[in-house]
């Protein structure tokens, strides 16, 4: 990929980050291993398209860099759960076999898998020898018929948001409007009720929370043409160039997306989230709002007015056990807000959001819904995520996998809310499971277990307490049945 390339993408208009002094994405920090590679970021936005065949061309370390390793489900095909690599071996790169091997490779899975369309990733290797992958994919597509899609996301190019839009363009330049959606079934629509065509850009159906909001949109007469790229079908992203309005969900990831097709096809889009009652009847009115019908709109109000009240009666039980509770919520971008308004739904309160891949626009949103004096933490390093627990007397810390450790041997109540998350909470059924997972989390006996003074402190503390000593704090008396030991 050309510099300039790389600099437009890092341009894009549409991300806040452009409005502050430094532009574009933040670059790759040397030493900073965590957060992943543009490779990564590629592979990470399209894998859930279920019926392509991702190739990874490089070496097969590269491949297992990420393969799979989120909750993203597919309702159909399991072709995306295949792992392929043209595994470069040093002999190929010193021969120059490696454009031979990616046309081997491509031909090996088309004979073997009949996908809709093969994506091929480039990384670090090829992209050093100079590999011409875009002519490869292009040959092979000629040769065999079946789309090949260059996705040229090297690793080296930046970091893992980068990659995302890598990915994103070229879903753009080589998929979007390469085939019409099929026509609507008899009977469907009639007089004060058109169905519309929508897509979803940015939501990976992480745990299966895509599914929670489908039926609502069923229901309402919105079809969703392509969800990019959760659950995603590779003849739905060929017709994304037909959606009357796009939504941008919880991801600014692929925001480059929604602009280009915005430029090029004039589709409005505006950005929403699904997780809280109020957010997911605002992303409802926001579809309605943006595409104008008015018996849409009627149809909205009552399904809200229906789910609210549904939601309300359901989480009636949760919300007296939460209320009250305090949260330190640690995540990244939209979810650093939008999380803040379902646990608000619930009657907890939301000590500190982290801000660090936050946006000027997401920090605004936490202002409004905590008040001015909201505590943004920048930077998480365990030792301030520790401290804040303790001084604001937090009862749950939500956050991403990565943090796990860091609650668990504080002993600290921890729900993932990230990628790696085991339930969905999307949609108006999901917040009664948040609901659920936060309960069966906090109220644990575990936690009383695990805070119990050890034996040999119990020991210790009694000794102390026979001797009326001041009272000792707990890993105070650990750290002296440490220090006797071993005396
Ligand atoms: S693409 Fe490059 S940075 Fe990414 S995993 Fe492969 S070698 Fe590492």
């Amino acid at each position: 990929m050309k510099q300039k390339d790389i600099a437009a993408l890092l341009d894009e208009p549409a991300c806040a980050h452009n409005q502050k002094e430094k532009s574009g994405c933040s670059k790759a920090k040397p030493g900073a291993t965590a957060g992943g590679c543009t490779f990564d970021g590629a592979q990470i936005a399209m894998l859930p398209i279920g019926d392509v065949a991702h190739i990874v061309h490089g070496s097969i370390a590269c491949a297992g860099n990420s393969w799979d390793n989120r909750g993203t489900r597919s309702s159909g095909p399991t072709l995306y759960k295949i792992g392929m690599t043209t595994d470069l071996t040093e002999q190929d790169i010193i021969m120059g076999r490696g454009e031979k091997r990616l046309f081997h490779s491509i031909k090996q899975a088309i004979d073997s898998y009949q996908p809709a369309a093969v994506f091929v990733y480039n990384t670090c290797v090829p992209a050093l020898t100079g590999d011409d992958m875009v002519a490869v994919c292009k040959d092979a597509q000629t040769r065999w018929g079946t789309p090949v899609v260059p996705i040229d996301a090297a690793g080296f190019y930046g970091a893992k948001n980068l990659g995302s839009r890598i990915a994103g363009e070229a879903m753009v330049k080589y998929v979007c409007g390469t085939r019409e959606p099929d026509p609507l079934p008899e009977g469907i629509e009639r007089e004060g009720f058109k169905i519309h065509d929508i897509c979803l850009i940015g939501e990976y159906n992480i745990a299966g929370e895509l599914w929670r909001v489908l039926p609502l949109f069923d229901e309402l007469g919105l079809r969703v043409l392509c969800t990019l790229s959760g659950d995603g079908r590779f003849r739905e992203v060929q017709t994304m160039h037909r959606s009357e309005v796009n939504m941008m969900v919880c991801s600014r990831a692929l925001v480059n997306v929604a602009r280009k097709l915005q430029d090029t096809y004039g589709t409005p889009w505006f950005e929403g989230s699904f997780y809280g009652v109020r957010d997911v009847s605002q992303a409802l009115r926001d579809v309605a709002r943006i595409l104008g019908d008015p018996d849409l709109s009627a149809r909205v109000e009552a399904v809200i007015a229906r789910e609210e009240a549904r939601a309300n009666a359901a989480l009636e039980p949760w919300r007296q056990r939460l209320q009250g509770r305090k949260v330190l919520l640690y995540t990244g971008g939209v979810k650093s807000w939008s999380v803040i308004s379902a646990l608000q739904d619930l009657g907890m309160t939301v000590v500190a959001s982290g801000t660090r891949k936050s946006t000027e626009d997401d920090k605004a949103r936490i202002r409004e819904l905590m008040g001015e004096d909201a505590v943004m933490l920048e930077e998480g390093n365990p030792r301030t995520l520790i401290d804040m627990v303790n001084a604001q007397g937090i009862d749950i810390l939500i956050a991403g996998g990565r943090n796990m450790y860091t609650a668990l041997k504080a002993r600290i109540p921890f729900l993932d809310i990230n990628q790696e998350r085991e339930f969905g909470y999307s949609g108006y059924a999901g917040m009664e499971e948040l609901a659920k997972q936060l309960c069966l989390t906090i109220e644990s006996p575990v936690w009383e277990a695990v805070r119990r003074p050890a034996p040999w402190a119990r020991a210790v503390i009694a000794e102390l307490a026979a001797d009326a000593a001041p009272v000792v704090a707990v890993n105070e008396a650990e750290s002296i049945a440490v220090e006797s030991s071993h005396a």
